[in-house]
C-alpha cells in the first residue's frame, strides 16, 4: 500500500483520460481486447481546463441544500484569505423546484468552466417519481464516469480501526442508478439494473490506471455475481479482461456482502477496489464511517472533459444546517482536489495541511468526532496555520 504521508495528498488524483481524443493509439497495451474494443486511447489525461483573465479560473459552485451553502462559503472565506486564484459562479438548484431548469443551468455552468465543487442537493422522495435526482441528473448529464474517494486514518481522530488507506473507485453512470422503474402490472415494479461492456471496461481501466500511478499492488472487484450473474458477471469479467494487462497489479474479486463484513473486521486488507454503483455508495459510506464520518472525508466524479467536487458520502445534513456544529474538514479537502485538479497544487498543498494540522488539535473537534468545537473554530484555525507558514494572504 501507500505510505500514508503520500495518500492524504489525494491531491494529483489520476485524472481520467481520453479527453477528446478517439481513434489512434498512443501507447499499446498488452490488454487487446480492450484496446480493440472501445478502440481509441486511455493514456491520454484529462487536462484541467486553462486559466483565464489574468490566469485564473472560473469554477461552478452549486450550494445545494442542509450544510452545504454554508460549508462553501467556508471554503470562499478559505480561498478569499489564501488569495486563491478562482473566481465562482454561483448557481442554485432547488430541490423543491419539479422542473429540471435549474439543474439544467447547473450542467451548462459546468459545461462551460469544466470543473465544480458542489453541496449535496436533497432529493425528496415523496415527490413524483418523475421527478429525478439531480445529483445523479448531473453525473449522467455530463458523464462523469469514476467516483474516486480515498479513505484514510486521519491524525487526531479516534477510530477503532487504524492505518486504513483504501482507494474506492465507484462506477457513478450506470448500474441500479439508471432511474429506469416501471409498475406494468400493479404490485408489481421493475427497477432495472444496467451494466453494460462499455462502463465497465473503462471503470475497471481507470481503477487499474490510478492503481499503478499511486504505485498500488492490488485492485479488488466488488461484484455479486453469484446471484446477478449475467450483469454482475459482466463486470467483474471486464475487471479480469483489463486486470490482464496490468500484469504488476494483484487483482482479486470479493462478494459484497463479505466485502461490508471483512470492511468492519480487517479493513487494513484492502487496498484499491473498483465496483458498481449501488456497492460503490454502502462501501463508501462503511469506509467513511470507519475513519471517522462523513464530515471528514472528500470525494471527486471525473469524466472525460468535467470534474466535479464534493464530500466523498455525499450528505446533505438537513437537521445539522446553519447550527455552526457541521464539520468542514471533507469540504475542505474536496476543494484542494479541485485545486490539484486546475494544477494549483501550492494552494492545495497549503490549504490540505492547514486542515490536517487543525484535526490533531482535539480541542477544536466538531461533534461528529466526539468535541465541542464549532464550524467556524476550526475554519479560523484553518487561516491562522496558512498565515503562520508564511503564505500570502488577505486581511482576516
Ligand atoms: P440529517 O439527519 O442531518 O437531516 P440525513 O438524514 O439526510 O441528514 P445525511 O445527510 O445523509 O442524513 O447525513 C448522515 C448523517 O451524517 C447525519 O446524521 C448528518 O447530520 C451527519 N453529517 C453529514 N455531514 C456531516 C458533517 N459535515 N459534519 C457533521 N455531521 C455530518
Amino acid at each position: 500500500m501507500a505510505a500514508p504521508s503520500a495518500a492524504l495528498s489525494m491531491s494529483r488524483v489520476i485524472n481520467p483520460f481520453w479527453r477528446g481524443r478517439v481513434g489512434n493509439t498512443v501507447k499499446v497495451r498488452q490488454n487487446a481486447t480492450f484496446m480493440s474494443y472501445l478502440g481509441w486511447s486511455v493514456d491520454i489525461m484529462l487536462q484541467p481546463p486553462p486559466a483565464k483573465y489574468g490566469g485564473r479560473h472560473t469554477v461552478t459552485l452549486i450550494p445545494g441544500d442542509g450544510i452545504g451553502p454554508e460549508l462553501l462559503s467556508h471554503v470562499r472565506e478559505v480561498f478569499r484569505f489564501s488569495c486563491v486564484p478562482v473566481d465562482f459562479e454561483v448557481v442554485h438548484v432547488n430541490s423543491a423546484d419539479e422542473t429540471e431548469n435549474d439543474i439544467n443551468n447547473a450542467i451548462t455552468a459546468i459545461r462551460r468552466n469544466g470543473v465544480a465543487l458542489k453541496g449535496n442537493i436533497e432529493t425528496n422522495h415523496n415527490m413524483m417519481p418523475s421527478v429525478k435526482s439531480r445529483n445523479n441528473l448531473l453525473r449522467t448529464s455530463l458523464d462523469l464516469f469514476a467516483n474516486v474517494m480515498h479513505c484514510q486514518s486521519l491524525p487526531g481522530v479516534q477510530t477503532r480501526h487504524k492505518n486504513i488507506d483504501i482507494m474506492i473507485i465507484r462506477e457513478n453512470t450506470e448500474g441500479e442508478y439508471s432511474s429506469l422503474e416501471h409498475e406494468s402490472v400493479s404490485g408489481v415494479v421493475e427497477s432495472l439494473k444496467i451494466i453494460t461492456r462499455n462502463n465497465s471496461f473503462r471503470i475497471a481501466d481507470y481503477a487499474f490506471q490510478l492503481a499503478r500511478e499511486k504505485g498500488r499492488r492490488r485492485v479488488t472487484a466488488v461484484h455479486k455475481a453469484n446471484i446477478m450473474k449475467l450483469g454482475d458477471g459482466l463486470f467483474l469479467q471486464c475487471c479480469r479482461e483489463v486486470a490482464s494487462g496490468y500484469p504488476d497489479i494483484t487483482f482479486d474479486s470479493m462478494i459484497v456482502d463479505n466485502t461490508t463484513m471483512q470492511l468492519v473486521s480487517k479493513p487494513q486488507q484492502f487496498d484499491v477496489m473498483v465496483m458498481p454503483n449501488l456497492y460503490g455508495n454502502v462501501v463508501s459510506n462503511v469506509c467513511a464511517g470507519l475513519v471517522g464520518g462523513p464530515g471528514l472525508v472528500p470525494g471527486a466524479n471525473y469524466g472525460r472533459d468535467y470534474a466535479v467536487f464534493e464530500t466523498a458520502t455525499r450528505n446533505t445534513g438537513k437537521s445539522i444546517a446553519n447550527r455552526n456544529i457541521a464539520n468542514p474538514t471533507a469540504m475542505l479537502l474536496a476543494s484542494c482536489m479541485m485545486l490539484d485538479h486546475l494544477k494549483l497544487h501550492d494552494h492545495a498543498s497549503s490549504i490540505r495541511n492547514a486542515v490536517l494540522t487543525t484535526m490533531n488539535e482535539t480541542r477544536l473537534h466538531t461533534a461528529d468526532i466526539g468535541g465541542q468545537g464549532t464550524t467556524s473554530e476550526v475554519v479560523q484555525s484553518v487561516m491562522r496555520i496558512i498565515q503562520s507558514k508564511g503564505q500570502l494572504t488577505a486581511e482576516l
